[in-house]
């Protein structure tokens, strides 16, 4: 039963080692009731040690651990509830259902010891919010890979869990299936208004889902925000990079902006003689016709080198054309329906308030000076 408390889980500033590694480093999270939180990041970055630990299924070594303010595990006093007694509803990856049990009977497990008629109306009751009242007789092996998820976030949901923790719920299932699934099991979470605390190592599927992201990298949680946020703001090139490939550039600042290929950045907030670090999305970068474009900003005119398709959109590789960065090569997203022909010019454009600018040598500094190296490296060939 949901109580009055605004805050579903709280984490507060928890560690976690498996011998000498610290897979969890001082970590505060929380989730509020009605709320869907993406725990994203790397795989072996401690989302699975974390969400364990809010389970109980791991004991907690540093920090607490409460639920609807209620202290569930506090590591400086060794004091821990049950996972059972915590009130959390689990899905992992791999869905976990009994095989030998038929669909209503596996989401029955979760239901504990009630009444028969109450029982039954709350199975009934959470396989039709899961669209899935026809199957209550089913055996899992007869299910499809997306009917046996719902099913497991049936048997989740069914005892009203105070949060529920979900492990990479999706990633069993095929790209195709899982869009679908995706989108009917954000649906079920909204309308039940049931907090949510999700393990992704899929950015998309992130910014799909959450209210709120928290990434993190290395055990540590780099940014913390609404999806608009972490993908438009990003404190560092490692949380700008996690969404999308980019264009890495480098320049120095110079009475507050810098010059880049793509015209003049402003770079608020970085000193003057600063080097800095130019990240550019390559669907930041616009095609533009000629005579057209924002006349504000620079129009650069490049060759198309390749072109590969993603979809809805392509990913164009060009070469920049004049100045003295002729030769550059840039990545850019091209949503349109025309589509330029290999070698032929075309007109390029960039918001200068979509440049990422980060001071030179910030965190991912190696991981930089490789990438760019990478890319000087294709520019010069
Ligand atoms: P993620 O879910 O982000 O992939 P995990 O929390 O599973 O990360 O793991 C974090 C780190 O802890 C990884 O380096 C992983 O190898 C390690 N790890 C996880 N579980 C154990 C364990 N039971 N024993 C030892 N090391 C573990």
């Amino acid at each position: 039963m949901n109580s009055r408390s605004n805050c579903a889980l709280d984490l507060l500033d928890v560690s976690h080692a498996y011998g000498d590694l610290t897979a969890v480093d001082h970590v505060s999270l929380h989730v509020n009731e009605g709320e869907v939180i993406c725990l994203l990041g790397p795989s072996g970055c401690g989302k699975s040690t974390i969400l364990r630990l809010a389970a109980g299924l791991e004991a907690l070594q540093q920090g607490r651990v409460a639920m609807q303010d209620r202290m569930v595990a506090d590591g400086g006093l060794g004091q821990s509830l049950p996972p059972e007694l915590r009130g959390v509803g689990l899905v992992f990856q791999d869905f976990a259902l009994f095989p030998h049990l038929t669909v209503a009977r596996n989401v029955a497990f979760g239901l504990g010891r009630m009444e028969a008629g109450a029982r039954a109306a709350r199975i009934a009751e959470v396989l039709d919010q899961v669209d899935m009242a026809d199957y209550a007789g089913a055996y899992p092996h007869a299910l499809s890979g997306g009917q046996q998820q719902r099913i497991a976030l049936a048997r989740a949901l069914a005892p009203q869990p105070a949060i529920l923790l979900l492990d990479e719920p999706f990633s069993g299932l095929d790209a195709r299936l899982r869009e679908q699934i995706r989108d009917d099991t954000l649906h079920v979470l909204k309308r039940s208004r049931t907090a949510t605390l999700m393990v992704t190592h899929d950015p998309e599927e992130a910014m799909f889902m959450a209210d709120r992201i928290y990434l993190m990298q290395a055990g540590r949680v780099v940014q913390s925000g609404s999806p608009d946020a972490i993908y438009h703001r990003p404190v560092n090139p490692f949380v700008a990079r996690f969404f999308t490939a980019t264009n890495d550039l480098g320049g120095v600042v110079q009475g507050g902006a810098v010059q880049s290929p793509l015209g003049l950045l402003p770079a608020p907030g970085h000193a003057d003689g600063a080097a800095v670090q130019i990240l550019i999305r390559p669907e930041s970068i616009h095609l533009v016709a000629a005579g057209g474009g924002d006349t504000n900003s620079r129009i650069v005119p490049a060759i198309v080198e390749e072109v590969r398709f993603l979809g809805s959109s392509k990913l164009l590789v060009v070469r920049l054309e004049s100045g003295e960065n002729r030769s550059l090569t840039l990545r850019v997203r091209h949503a349109g329906r025309h589509l330029p022909e290999l070698g032929s010019q075309i007109l390029l454009q960039l918001d200068p308030a979509d440049a990422l600018i980060f001071p030179e040598g910030r965190e991912g500094g190696d991981l930089y000076r490789r990438a760019s190296t990478e890319i000087r490296a294709l520019s010069a060939g």
